[in-house]
């Protein structure tokens, strides 16, 4: 049997499927990931990436963090892709009981995927660091510079900058996900930003599937390894 015959009669098999991804879950919509030759780390700034996207940067350059926020790490024009359809048709199915992402880019829920753990954060939630009021991403988008509330304090996306920790809730609802699952998909993910890369070792079972375009750390680890791009495979698996 070929890798992808394999995939298909393991999801078949499947009542319990758990996906875990990342920024190359979102390249086939066109949102650059982090780490390929044409990813945000490999363009050049006054600055590295998780420089600016730290939360000491923020606090000390509010005005820089947001110039690179705003340009490099919201595409509110992208749209899912046939990994995010299939991952939300999978789920309707009854197969798929969550989708875990360090991806802050919203399109899992556009796709239809309604148990969706956002280990770091949504550029689609924003609050007023002062009095907690919430705000939309069209009112980041919009504003000039630093969004400000009307109480005057300083709009900050919901998102999980480096230097900060992850959402305990959110962590153990991932780790219940993955020790109770059936079938681990693992995808578009370099498996290098800790904790979150870690938390796949929760997962017990034999039918883990890594799918992406890089060799990974954990290649070795996975019962099948897949190298392509993961909205393809999926297209391939289980159409459009
Ligand atoms: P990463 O950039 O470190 O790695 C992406 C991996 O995906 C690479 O190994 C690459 O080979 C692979 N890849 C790229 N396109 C692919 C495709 N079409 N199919 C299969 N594989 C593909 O990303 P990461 O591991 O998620 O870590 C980066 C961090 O940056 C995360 O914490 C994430 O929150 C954040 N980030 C998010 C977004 C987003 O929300 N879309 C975008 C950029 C970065």
């Amino acid at each position: 049997m070929n890798e992808m015959e394999t995939l298909k009669q393991w999801i078949e098999e499947s009542k319990r499927i758990v996906f875990f991804g990342g920024a190359g879950v979102s390249t086939e919509s066109g949102i650059p990931d982090f780490r390929s030759v044409d990813g945000l780390y490999n363009q050049k700034y006054a600055y590295p990436p998780e420089t600016i996207i730290s939360h000491s940067f923020y606090k000390r350059n509010p005005e820089e963090f947001y110039r690179f926020y705003k340009d490099r790490m919201i595409y509110q024009d992208a749209e899912p892709n046939a990994a995010h359809k299939a991952l939300a048709k999978l789920e309707e199915e009854g197969k798929l009981c969550s989708v875990i992402t360090q991806n802050i880019d919203g399109l899992h829920q556009m796709a239809g995927s309604k148990k969706v753990l956002e280990l770091h954060g949504s550029i689609h939630r924003n609050y007023c660091e002062k009095c907690r009021k919430f705000y939309s991403l069209d009112y980041v988008v919009q504003s000039k510079g630093v969004p400000k509330c009307e109480c005057g304090g300083t709009v900050k996306p919901d998102v999980v900058l480096y230097e900060e920790g992850l959402d305990t809730d959110t962590i153990n609802q991932a780790v219940y996900e993955l020790k109770h699952a059936d079938m681990l998909i693992v995808g578009g993910t370099s498996l290098v930003v800790y904790p979150a890369a870690g938390m796949i070792d929760y997962y017990k079972g034999n039918k883990m599937v890594l799918i992406n375009l890089a060799p990974t750390s954990r290649d070795n680890m996975a019962d099948l390894v897949i190298k392509g791009k993961i909205g393809e495979v999926f297209e391939e698996i289980l159409g459009k």
